[in-house]
């Protein structure tokens, strides 16, 4: 695939969910030798706590997850049975269509009628198996299969304050391993995850948490992360020039997708999304950004300092750390669930000193020194 149609794919992907109100209608069944296929992990199924169920009859019901979500939906059972309300106010709580009989909801014949129409059910997130967390059905029902983190390996570098808490973010949902760069700091996985210790009353170790002691420039631990991890988020309490583009190089190297988040100042920059070979990379990004600025001299004889005296050591306020870490996590989760995100092509810059937002898309040069071997269809002729 050519790559400027990959990038416009993977655009295509974030978009394709369409805000639509469509009326669905169940399955009218009926077959059933009572072993639904619909049945949860442990047999049993409960409403999606993340959907607001609006009953308006027995055969009709309104799925919303909010006002202007796109998760949005009604419900008809055309064959009007009466069952289709009755069997969602049950499942409020868990059950089996085998409860739901034993605790008169349902009569046998019902249940054995309404197998196919659970399938559905559940095929459209509605209802979910019970073993299920809350975070891990929010991600079921609005990223992606949350099977995929059973085998998710993430990268991040960095340990200080931004760094943990894009940690504990990207650990709310569980993925199967997480890798840290520590970057000189002094943290135990229980820090990086730290809800988890707390709720047990315990400081053990959170399962999957390997750290990694060594700088955030050291090429052969950075080499180690990214090649272990499908994704990394190299997360910088100050903005490093240095730290970002020894990411770029390993991630290229490794091609593997990664995306940066961290404070100039006041101001949060969060991502673009590096894709290797597909978007544009590190490099490319920065002397984007450095060409709009007016002040230019100015900003070289910072960056300068930045590079040669490491930046002003004041860690940024919590609040600003909470909505930098959570944009960054959230990035991070779309993109490994859905091999998409908000943050393909395109920076999100918050600055906290005005309160003003916005979104730099970043455009790929035809020659980009530092990725341009990745891009056969640029390569100089003779070369
Ligand atoms: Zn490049």
């Amino acid at each position: 695939m050519p790559e400027d149609t990959r990038i416009a794919h993977l655009h295509e992907r974030g978009r394709k969910r369409e805000a639509q109100m469509v009326t669905k209608e169940v399955p009218r069944t009926v077959v059933g030798n009572g072993s639904s296929a619909a049945a949860g992990v442990d047999g049993r199924l409960v409403v999606n706590p993340h959907v607001q169920i609006v009953r308006c009859s027995d055969d009709e019901v309104l799925v919303k997850h909010g006002t202007r979500s796109l998760f949005s939906e009604a419900i008809n059972d055309g064959s009007r049975a009466g069952i289709l309300g009755r069997l969602l106010d049950r499942l409020r709580r868990p059950g089996t269509l085998g409860d739901l009989v034993d605790d008169g909801t349902l009569t046998a014949a019902e249940a054995e009628s309404s197998t196919d129409a659970v399938d559905y059910l559940k095929q459209r997130k509605v209802l979910i198996p019970v073993p299920l967390t809350s975070a891990r059905a929010y991600v079921d029902t609005f990223l992606g299969d949350q099977r995929q983190l059973d085998n998710a390996v993430v990268g991040l570098v960095g340990a200080g304050v931004l760094a943990r808490r894009v940690a504990r973010g990207v650990a709310a949902v569980h993925p199967s391993q997480l890798h840290v760069l520590t970057d000189g700091e002094a943290v135990e996985p229980h820090d990086l995850v730290a809800d988890d210790g707390r709720r047990n009353g315990t400081k053990r170790a959170p399962k999957g948490v390997h750290l990694h002691d060594a700088a955030a420039s050291d090429e052969t631990a950075l080499r180690e992360i990214f090649d272990l991890a499908g994704y990394v988020v190299v997360a910088l309490d100050r903005f490093s020039p240095t730290a970002l583009h020894a990411a770029n190089a390993v991630a290229l190297a490794t091609r593997t997708p990664w995306s940066a988040v961290f404070f100039d100042g006041s101001e949060a920059v969060i991502g673009p999304v590096h894709v290797p070979g597909e978007t544009a990379c590190y490099f490319e990004f920065e002397i984007q950004h450095e060409a709009s600025l007016t002040l230019k001299g100015e900003y070289m004889l910072y960056k300068e300092s930045l590079m040669a005296g490491g930046p002003a050591r004041g860690a940024p306020l919590a609040p600003h750390l909470d909505v930098a870490a959570g944009f960054a996590a959230t990035s991070a989760l779309e993109f490994i669930l859905s091999g998409t995100s908000f943050g393909v092509g395109r920076a999100l810059r918050i600055n906290f000193e005005t309160g003003s937002i916005d979104y730099q898309d970043v455009l790929r040069f035809p020659r980009c020194p530092a990725c341009q071997n990745l891009r056969p269809p640029y390569r100089h002729l003779f070369l």
